[in-house]
Formats: structure tokens, sequence, C-alpha cells
């Protein structure tokens, strides 16, 4: 399926505002050229809508509100979820893509551990790439990276 990139994200923000953020609010900054892209649709929501969620679940204690962030890189898309939250030690990062893994810091949160695990497998089996970057007590940044055409051979 073809869609365009900013009309996607423009409905995403508001289905985040109506069902996720609640009285708080989030950043979205992208590129100002339209983009089309070749994917499920479905499955991009499902990706992002697990990262914001844990954005916003994990910096409940902050002032500042999480970001999304787009940007084009060459053949690929780029989206930044970032939160200045929690964040997560450094002695569990190796093992939150795991199904039922929990951080050492989040137990007085709700939770299974199984949204993480869920999204790097969406993000896999759609050539993308998905990392993060997180300090304990700072703040988490996931980035994805997709091809604008899924079908393409992986991503470097
Ligand atoms: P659920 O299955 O309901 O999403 P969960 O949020 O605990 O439960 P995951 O989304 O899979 O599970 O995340 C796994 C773990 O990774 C979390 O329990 C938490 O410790 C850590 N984590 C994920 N995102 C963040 C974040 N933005 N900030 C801090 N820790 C995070
Ligand atoms: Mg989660």
């Amino acid at each position: 399926e073809t869609f365009e990139l900013l009309d996607f994200l423009g409905m995403f923000k508001v289905e985040v505002q109506q069902n996720i953020a609640q009285s708080r609010d989030f950043q979205v900054t992208t590129p100002d050229q339209p983009r089309t892209v070749q994917c499920d649709p479905a499955k991009l929501r499902h990706i992002l809508r697990n990262l914001i969620e844990n954005a916003f679940k994990y910096s409940h204690n902050s002032h500042k509100q999480p970001e999304l962030k787009l940007s084009y890189e060459g053949i690929f898309f780029e989206i930044k979820v970032k939160d200045y939250g929690l964040g997560i030690p450094k002695s569990d990062q190796g093992r939150i893509f795991e199904s039922f893994y929990r951080g050492s810091n989040v137990s007085n949160i709700k939770g299974t551990g199984l949204g993480l695990n869920i999204v790097h497998e969406l993000v896999l089996a759609m050539n993308g790439k998905l990392d993060f970057e997180s300090i304990e007590n700072v703040g988490t940044t996931f980035s994805l990276r997709f091809p604008y055409n899924f079908n393409y051979e992986g991503v470097e």
C-alpha cells in the first residue's frame, strides 16, 4: 500500500492526543516536503503507537514532553521517538526486545513487556531497523529507519 508520510503523521498525532497523551502534549517535527512510502500503514501505526506509549508511560515524572521527529535520509526515512523520562539502565539495555522483559527501574509501572518484542519483529519483517539510545534518569530515543519502498532488500 502507498501513502503519504506527512498526512499519515498528522492523523497519527490526532490519534495519540485522543487516546494516549490525555492532557499531555507531544511535539511532531517533519520536513516540509511530502514523501510517499510503500508499506502497510497499520503496521507502521502499531509500531509508532507502542513507541510513543512507552515514551509517555516512562516519562510521567518529567516536565518535558516526548517528541517525534521525521527526517529523510537518502533512500530511507527515519522516525525518532524521544522522551526525557526514566531512561533504561545500562544493565537492562541488552534485553528490552525480549518477550516479557521489563526494566529493573519500572516495577511500579504497569506493563507486560511484550510491546517492544512485537515492534522489533515487525520492524525486521518490514526490512527496517530499530535502534535506541538511553541514559538512566535522562531519557530515551528510539530510532526507526525504513526504505521508502519496503520491498527494498534490507537497511544497512
Ligand atoms: P507493554 O507490553 O504493555 O508494552 P512494557 O512497556 O513493560 O509493557 P515494552 O514496551 O516491551 O514493555 O518495553 C520493555 C521494557 O523496556 C519496559 O518494561 C521498560 O523497562 C523499557 N522501556 C521501553 N521503552 C522505554 C522508555 N521510553 N523509557 C524507559 N524505559 C523503556
Ligand atoms: Mg510498552
